[in-house]
């Protein structure tokens, strides 16, 4: 199964995408994950995106989609993968669909993580990670709305959307996503 996995920052996203990846053993490709560790090794990606992460801007869509691109070859892809925090703008998401055109591997879905905005920015503040400081955080909840968010009707038009309530425990949540993947034919 080829899945993109969208929601905003604080939505729980990352639990539920391991929970996901080992259940329906998919790879699991975190661009969040795969930055952190570059900007950790200093490579020179990895100081590249490091101003806009520490910002809590997103890193420029040519270096993301070159990382994803070389992700998409390596092996353990070939059965299946779960993007997580990939495509988070339009060009993005252009862009992952002509990578994926020219292979002929369509995605099978897109799922959505649904949580309102007050309860994430609870959520984040908790969460203590070094990039969330206040304004930080909201800068990311600002970039999600205005970048990410348009990419809800873009994959609603091409009928690959669907969106779940990410309000409640994990494993309630956990079931909602597997209720619609177990349904996709
Ligand atoms: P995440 O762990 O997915 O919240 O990502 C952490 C940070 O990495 C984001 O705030 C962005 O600065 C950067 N990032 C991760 N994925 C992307 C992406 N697809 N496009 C642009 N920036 C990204």
């Amino acid at each position: 199964m080829r899945i993109v996995f969208i929601g905003p920052p604080g939505a729980g996203k990352g639990t539920q995408a391991e929970r996901l990846v080992e259940t329906y053993h998919m790879a699991h490709l975190s661009t969040g994950d795969m930055l952190r560790a570059a900007r950790d090794a200093k490579t020179e990606v990895g100081q590249k995106a490091e101003k806009y992460m520490s910002a809590g801007e997103l890193v420029p869509d040519d270096i993301i989609v070159a990382i994803i691109a070389e992700r998409l070859r390596q092996n353990d892809c070939r059965d299946g993968y779960l993007l997580d925090g990939f495509p988070r703008t339009i060009a993005q998401a252009e862009a992952l669909d002509k990578m994926l055109a020219e292979q002929g591997t369509p995605l099978d879905v897109v799922l959505e993580l649904k949580v309102p905005e007050e309860e994430l920015f609870r959520r984040l503040a908790g969460r203590g990670r070094a990039d969330d400081t206040p304004e930080v955080i909201r800068q990311r909840l600002v970039a999600y709305r205005k970048q990410t968010e348009p990419l809800l009707e873009y994959y609603g038009r091409c009928g690959l959307l669907k969106s779940i309530d990410g309000l409640g425990a994990v494993e309630e949540i956990f079931d909602r996503a597997q209720t619609v993947l177990d349904r996709l034919d």
